[in-house]
């Protein structure tokens, strides 16, 4: 049998479970064997895609847009992110010289990674976070630096924290507001402390904001549009969350101009560009999707404001009100401990014995025993989680 030596080195580290792909597919066996499960386990969106991205890109194809687009992005989608980013906040963006479309946030992601670090730079990330921070980082050469954000504190970042994490080695901080797995979201006073310290000791920032239309409580504020930190801040986006387009796979950065040959250099050997039709429908979608963006976010927040009345009360069940985003973070230790599990025995029995798959927090890197919980479900289904949540704790 040959050897394949694998995984490389590289790799080794990246190579860990992901507790989101273990519960689905436990999940996916138990529905194989006829059990109705009701999936909180996926963060994806479960509205259609708006119908004026959809026509634009009927035309786009009519129109035999089928070839590669500049590495950057097609002019009008870059165009469009930029009138986008002045509209909703008032920030000038140069569409030729600031902007690179790539293929979801993911690549986009990857391509600061791979653009910015040395061996051995530090990247500073607030826990809980979105997993694939952490497989990006060592296969970009960094080092992960976890920064904890507290239960008490509703999971943001504290600035002395993040001041104490801080080493000669620090070359960015990945901020993620809202945020993917807590449903924080930062605010502005907090987002200046965090500011101070980035130009203090001298490090950048990459502002993961694919989750800024979901922000429940007023209007999202880009730590980038604070005093000096255009210069020093990368902002990631995407039309996934936003437009209920997670296949379409179009992200973005948004970077200072003396960085984008570095970025686009990484994007152009990573994925040539995004597909060309999948931009001409996310340029009309940032233009004109504003009534369907509304119609979701009205009904994410309807479900967010179901989810943590329910989860209120269930005993054992210790939750924030999350912010933004569309996940619930909630507190399980008084269950874990009571039952003498870890949060992914429970997360296993919950699945088990109620149905409702959960990710156990450990997938997020969470100090403490949470789940995430992802209500981008029809508000029933939510209602029946809850009902069988509420049983089978009863019951045991
Ligand atoms: N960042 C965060 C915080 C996310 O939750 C996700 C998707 N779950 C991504 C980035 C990647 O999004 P995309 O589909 O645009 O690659």
């Amino acid at each position: 049998m040959i050897d394949y030596r694998l995984p490389v080195s590289r790799l080794t580290q990246a190579m860990q479970a992901s507790g989101i792909r273990e519960i689905m597919n436990r999940a996916g066996a138990l529905e194989r064997a006829g059990k109705k499960v009701i999936h909180m386990e996926i963060g994806r969106p479960d509205y259609d895609s708006p119908a004026c991205a959809k026509d634009a890109v009927k035309r786009a194809l009519d129109e035999g847009k089928v070839h590669y687009t500049d590495t950057a992005g097609t002019p009008e989608l870059r165009r469009a992110i930029a009138d986008v980013m002045k509209r909703d906040h008032e920030m000038e963006i140069d569409p030729d010289g600031e902007v690179v479309v790539t293929v979801g946030a993911l690549e986009a992601l990857l391509a600061a990674f791979f653009a910015f670090l040395e061996p051995g730079d530090e990247v500073l990330v607030p826990t809980p976070f979105f997993p694939a921070y952490a497989d990006q980082i060592t296969l970009a050469g960094g080092v992960l630096r976890e920064v904890p954000c507290r239960f008490e504190n509703e999971f943001r970042l504290s600035a002395a924290d993040l001041a104490a994490a801080v080493t000669p080695k620090t070359r960015m901080l990945l901020l993620n507001t809202p945020n993917n797995p807590s449903g924080a979201v930062m605010r502005r006073e907090e987002l200046a402390d965090i500011a101070a310290l980035a130009q203090k000791h001298d490090f950048l920032v990459i502002s993961d904001e694919c989750y800024e239309k979901f922000s429940y409580e007023g209007r999202h504020v880009s730590i980038a549009s604070l005093p000096g930190m255009r210069e020093r801040t990368i902002i990631i986006s995407s039309a996934s969350k936003t437009f209920s387009m997670t296949g379409w796979r179009v992200g973005w950065l948004i970077v200072p101009a003396p960085v984008k040959p570095f970025v686009a250099k990484c994007h152009q050997n990573f994925t040539s560009c995004a597909s060309s039709f999948a931009q001409a429908g996310v340029a009309a979608a940032l233009y004109d999707a504003g009534e369907d963006v509304k119609r979701m976010i009205d009904g994410y927040k309807e479900r967010r404001d179901a989810l943590i009345a329910r989860l209120r009360g269930i005993r054992g069940f210790e939750v924030n009100m999350p912010g933004g985003a569309f996940y619930a973070f909630p507190r399980v230790a008084e269950l874990t401990s009571r039952f003498g599990m870890s949060t992914t025995d429970f997360a296993t029995w919950l699945l088990e014995e109620a149905g409702v798959a959960a990710v156990p927090g450990e997938a997020f890197h969470a100090p403490g025993n949470f789940l995430r919980m992802a209500y981008c479900r029809p508000l029933e289904e939510i209602h029946e989680a809850m009902d069988r949540i509420e049983a089978a704790v009863k019951k045991k």
